[in-house]
């Protein structure tokens, strides 16, 4: 059986406006009107309206009344929203939350990084958007600001869902200093499977502060028996030069921070099976010391072939083709192109372009 349900509400990397990142997540033993995760709130309502319009009981509606069949309301859905959880506070991320802020009605938690959410409080502050979040319990408003903390532990978000934090690096500003992103370990509490999603991310090949190989590094022993599924951006397709990514991936990274992944596995695996030889990694310990390990395992590369069967790799936040350069939709372009490399690296990880209005069970 699952352990979660996730229905793609926006997918997308902009500019288009009505495909923005924005994810809900419900526990698979639970109704949605029980309690969902907004996971990302790019795209709102608009988007939950026309998805309702194409597939009415996309969120296990119509319900049988006493009247006979009656389909959900994007509001009556959107109403069901327990909490927010957001990598990052750029607008493609925010911008839904901000526009049904006053409308929801009632109390909704939004869990985020402390510069998120200091990013999110701006937004809030009376000036850009009304004043309606808030650090306080007692401020009679809407949404209540909650920060992760990068300690190794999960928190709950809501009943049965809890959360581990990791931070990414999403380009630069002010000159020279990293913007941070997150990437959250989802786990269902009571089956101990988790899922993992990245915010927006740029190579470790790049950053000036590399973050993905704690992440993998985290992952490596779940792959694939609790952990079997990871959402993580391609924003531009193959050939975008490193100076063209603003803090992303093209497929070239993507599949080279997989091949990274791949090999973290084979160590993890590695070590596991010589308890001797070293514990386990904590993402806490200094990356030097990680940094120093990277380089003694790439004198004797494992093959990697095959490493990652039964990882499915959700490709999101692929960049709207606003020139027209590809007949095709641009998230399948994208996907190809990754399936492409990583069939030719021999990886063995299923890649999947998520489309919107997609249901995906995890
Ligand atoms: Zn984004
Ligand atoms: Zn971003």
């Amino acid at each position: 059986m699952p352990s979660f349900e996730l229905v793609a509400l926006g997918c997308g990397g902009g500019p288009g406006e009505h495909n923005l990142s924005s994810y809900l997540l419900k526990r698979y033993d639970a109704h949605w009107s029980e309690g969902a995760l907004a996971l990302e709130a790019g795209s709102g309502i608009g988007a939950l309206n026309k998805l309702l319009n194409d597939q009415p009981d996309l969120f296990g509606c119509p319900q049988v009344k006493n009247d006979g069949p009656s389909p959900c309301t994007a509001g009556e859905v959107y109403s069901w929203i327990k909490c927010f959880l957001l990598s990052h506070a750029h607008l493609d991320h925010i911008s839904g939350l901000a526009l049904t802020a006053s409308t929801l009605g009632g109390n909704r938690t939004v869990f985020g990084a402390r510069r998120c959410l200091e990013n999110v409080e701006n937004l809030f502050s009376g000036q850009l958007w009304p004043r309606l979040a808030s650090w306080s319990d007692d401020d009679s408003i809407p949404l209540k600001l909650r920060e992760l903390h990068n300690d190794a532990k999960y928190h709950p978000l809501f009943p049965g869902v809890s959360v581990r934090t990791m931070p990414l690096s999403h380009g630069r500003y002010d000159g020279e200093r990293t913007y941070h992103s997150s990437a959250f370990f989802i786990k269902h509490e009571s089956r101990g499977r988790e899922f993992l999603f990245f915010g927006d991310v740029e190579p470790d090949s790049i950053a000036t502060e590399p973050h993905t190989r704690d992440v993998w590094r985290a992952a490596a022993l779940k792959i694939p028996n609790t952990l079997d599924t990871l959402f993580i951006e391609c924003s531009y397709p193959s050939g975008t030069p490193d100076d063209m990514l603003y803090g992303h991936l093209n497929p070239e990274h993507l599949v080279a921070e997989l091949t990274a992944l791949a090999a973290e596995v084979v160590d993890a695996r590695t070590r596991t099976r010589e308890p001797n030889s070293s514990q386990e990694w904590d993402s806490d310990e200094e990356p030097v010391h990680a940094r120093k390990r990277q380089r003694r395992d790439s004198a004797a590369t494992p093959t990697l072939r095959g490493v990652l069967a039964g990882l499915k790799v959700y490709v999101i936040h692929c960049k709207d083709d606003v020139k027209g350069a590809y007949t095709d939709p641009i998230n399948r372009v994208i996907a190809s192109q990754v399936r492409a490399l990583v069939e030719a690296e021999d990886l063995g990880a299923e890649i999947i372009g998520v489309e919107q209005g997609m249901k995906i069970l995890i």
